[in-house]
């Protein structure tokens, strides 16, 4: 029996609510398909400032470098939003993101049937919507040299990034993006402004000469602008999206929101090794934290992702994203994907409605 190591990540506000759902569900699944996992659990983000003085503790640190994968709720909250850029919660995302080298962000974007009302584009437009989109996480204008906020002598200020790709930056990402593509669809849309911008001509140089390592896959190439108008007027034309860290941003935030609700959505980030953080898209929602109100199934998604990316347990992910679709089925609704007027279940009612549906199927 094959035996994984997990580290749980609960964090703030909603964070320790949704993460224990989502511990549930993975503990069934894995005594369903016959392997073990041996939880650890540490302080990231608020939590870990309160108890350590430091948003990534050194303690966090070992155990992550030593997991096979993470799961994370979410970190900040009001609590914190007064301490300086440098000491906030936050900090600790950006922390490990480097410290474990999580270059790939993988965002899919799932319209379930059962909720296509909940999208804010008409029902046929989004009606089946399957999407990829991987977002390069640790380069480009967010990391670039030189930045800063700098004064002339006549004490004019001037801001500025710099969006700069290598070449092995690129082709590392890009190859991942090729081979899910190759798992899915085997469509692949690079997206960048190689029209204006050196960094992207570069980067469709790049993407281009990798499509002959992959006869199998149809490479297309648009600029940002027009993906971000086609991913409303006609999503479902992508399958996989690939695209630098600042486009990817914006992108996924827009596919985001054709699914209806953040309270559905999980995400991972992923190193060279395919070790990665799994996270849901959405924050520690500290309006509804500790009542019970928050939707675990983003959470619950995200372990399917763990399952599957980090721990190749492919069949246990599909049981969890199957399980769900059964609870979809069956009307349970938490508050933010409940219709007016329809009854709302509680967190732990929905996890638990997850694992009935697992052991049922
Ligand atoms: P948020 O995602 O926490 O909440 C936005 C809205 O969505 C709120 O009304 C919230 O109640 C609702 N919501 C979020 N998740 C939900 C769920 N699972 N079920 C039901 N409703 C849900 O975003 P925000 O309010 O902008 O940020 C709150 C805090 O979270 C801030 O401190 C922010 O910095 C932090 N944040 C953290 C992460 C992360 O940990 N990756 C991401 C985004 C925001």
């Amino acid at each position: 029996m094959s035996q994984h190591s997990v580290l749980l990540l609960p964090g703030d506000g909603i964070g320790p609510e949704v993460v224990g759902e989502a511990k549930k569900v993975m503990e069934a699944v894995a005594s369903l398909h016959d392997f073990g996992i041996d939880f650890s659990v540490a302080d990231l983000g608020g939590v870990a400032i309160d108890n350590s003085g430091s948003p990534y503790p050194e303690s966090t640190k070992e155990l992550a470098k030593a997991a096979d994968a993470i799961l994370l709720g979410a970190v900040g909250g009001p609590a914190w939003d007064g301490l300086p850029a440098a000491e906030r919660p936050e900090r600790g995302l950006l922390a490990i993101r480097a410290d474990l080298d999580l270059f790939c962000n993988l965002r899919p974007a799932l319209l379930y049937p059962q909720l296509a009302d909940a999208s804010s584009l008409k029902p046929e437009l989004v009606a089946g919507l399957d999407l990829l989109i991987v977002r390069e996480l640790t380069g480009g204008i967010y990391f670039g040299e030189p930045r800063g906020i700098e004064a002339d002598e006549s004490g004019l200020r001037r801001g500025f990034n710099t969006d700069v790709y290598d070449e092995n930056e690129i082709r590392r990402i890009a190859h991942l993006a090729f081979q899910f593509a190759r798992k899915r669809g085997g469509r692949l849309c690079s997206v960048d402004k190689a029209n204006v911008l050196e960094v992207t001509m570069l980067w469709r140089e790049i993407v281009s000469d990798l499509a002959s390592e992959y006869p199998d896959i149809e490479l297309s190439h648009m600029y940002v602008d027009n993906a971000a108008m086609q991913l409303v007027r006609a999503p479902k034309q992508f399958d996989v999206v690939l695209t630098g860290n600042l486009f990817g941003d914006i992108l996924s935030d827009t596919a985001a929101m054709l699914t209806g609700s953040i309270g559905m959505l999980p995400s991972a980030s992923l190193n060279s090794e395919s070790r990665g953080l799994y996270e849901p898209v959405h924050g520690s929602a500290p309006d509804i934290a500790g009542q019970g109100k928050a939707n675990p199934l983003a959470t619950i998604l995200s372990a399917a992702m763990l399952l599957r990316y980090s721990l190749n347990e492919d069949a246990a992910a599909k049981s969890i994203e199957s399980a769900v679709e059964r609870v979809l089925d069956s009307g349970l609704r938490t508050g933010d994907i409940a219709a007016p007027g329809e009854s709302v279940c509680s967190t732990a009612d929905m996890g638990d409605a997850v694992v009935t549906a697992l052991s049922a199927a």
